[in-house]
């Protein structure tokens, strides 16, 4: 189907949208001999993060599920440092992964963790211990050039924030961020990425718009405790989609009590849903009704399992629709897909029809051969 000139503007366009201007924070990582340098905030393509959920001292099997993630396309990982173990593992943990490693410390074992290798470094100010043990860290974290993120978590405030305003409430959140943030800076220390997470959607959105009118420095944004992988998703894309939505954030975690790697792909999908990040399939699906002309659902299953298996990294929205009738008018925004009808489906841009058995094969093959199909237009 043609598209007017005026809707092709707008799905060239659709991938600029406003972001708030954060300060840049580099984290550094070594794979192979080779320093790497990821950028966090200052412009830099949202990143998504991920926390192992096994042992860090079972090295093989931690760095197992670091690869795992980073093949699922986490940008990020972090890993729990509860234990002296889990500190002594963590240089290898680091030397084995293919993406930058945060150590997630109290502070016993923070200067191990810097001496590790770690790119980055999470403190939670509800339980990072004595003014002098923080001022520490900082300074280890300053002389090895290793970022900080301030994780203030709505579940554990400093108990004289909790006491001032009774309830892990938006204010409370973002004053105790602050208040790390002034130690950080009598320290010199601005390599700074904060996070103000709460269970409470509500809330955790409040934290984060009210954090972002008092500062510069890039956020790391989710949903604590957001549940299993039926409600999580949702949750996550309202809280971390929202504030997306209204440019904030620079680095996001979909925290989920499932297997870790589902927290990359919901990311990724947060992302291509707002047309953020990096480039990517999204897939658009009606959702079907009584025009319903063949069987849409299993098309849709089948190509996005391929789309997700096979990466693509090309920025095209694909509309799967159910009907001849509206399908070509609600996929107008859309850069090919198909219309379903009579056992067949018409395919939009590239023309004619294929059978209702090749429809998703046939989709995954326009995805391919896109750039060369975009030249022939
Ligand atoms: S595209 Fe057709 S089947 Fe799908 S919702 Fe619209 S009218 Fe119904």
């Amino acid at each position: 189907m043609e598209r007017t000139k005026e809707e092709s503007t707008q799905a060239a366009q659709a991938p600029q949208r406003p972001r708030r201007h954060s300060r840049p924070v580099i984290l550094r990582h070594t794979v192979d001999g080779v320093e790497h340098e990821l950028q966090v905030g200052g412009g830099a393509p949202i990143t998504v993060q991920s926390m192992t959920t096994g042992k860090t001292h079972k090295v093989e099997e931690c760095l197992a599920e670091i690869r795992q993630l980073a093949e699922a396309g986490a940008d990020i990982v972090r890993v729990a440092v509860p234990r002296p173990e889990d500190a002594d593992a963590l240089a290898d943990v680091v030397k084995g992964s293919p993406v930058p490693i945060v150590a997630d410390i109290h502070f016993n074992h923070a200067l191990k963790a810097l001496e590790a290798g770690v790119a980055k470094v999470r403190i939670n100010p509800g339980n990072i211990g004595k003014p002098e043990w923080e001022r520490a860290v900082l300074r280890a974290a300053k002389d090895k050039g290793v970022p900080i993120r301030i994780g203030v978590n709505g579940g554990s405030l400093e108990k004289d924030i909790l006491d001032k305003y009774g309830y892990p409430r938006p204010e409370a959140l973002v004053e105790s961020a602050m208040r790390h943030v002034e130690v950080c800076q009598r320290e010199g220390f601005e390599d700074i990425v904060i996070s103000v997470k709460h269970s409470d959607v509500y809330f955790m959105i409040q934290s984060y718009r009210l954090l972002a009118e008092q500062t510069d420095y890039p956020l790391h944004l989710g949903v604590t405790e957001s549940g299993s992988l039926k409600t999580g998703p949702i949750k996550s894309s309202i809280g971390i989609g929202s504030l997306l939505a209204d440019g904030i954030g620079d680095t996001i975690r979909v925290s989920l009590a499932a297997d870790s790697v589902n927290e990359v792909r919901v990311g990724h999908q947060i992302l291509k849903s707002l047309r953020l990040g990096r480039p990517g399939v999204n897939v658009i699906a009606c959702p079907t009704c009584g025009r319903l002309a063949g069987d849409l659902f299993s098309v849709v299953d089948e190509v996005e399992e391929a789309v997700a298996k096979k990466g693509f990294d090309k920025d095209l929205n694909v509309a799967l629709m159910g009907c001849a009738v509206n399908g070509p008018g609600e996929a107008a925004g859309a850069d090919l897909g198909v219309s379903l009808g009579r056992g067949r489906a018409h395919i939009f841009k590239r023309g004619g029809t294929v059978d209702q058995d090749q429809i998703a094969d046939a989709v995954i093959e326009m995805i391919e051969n896109w750039d060369e199909e975009a030249e022939n237009a």
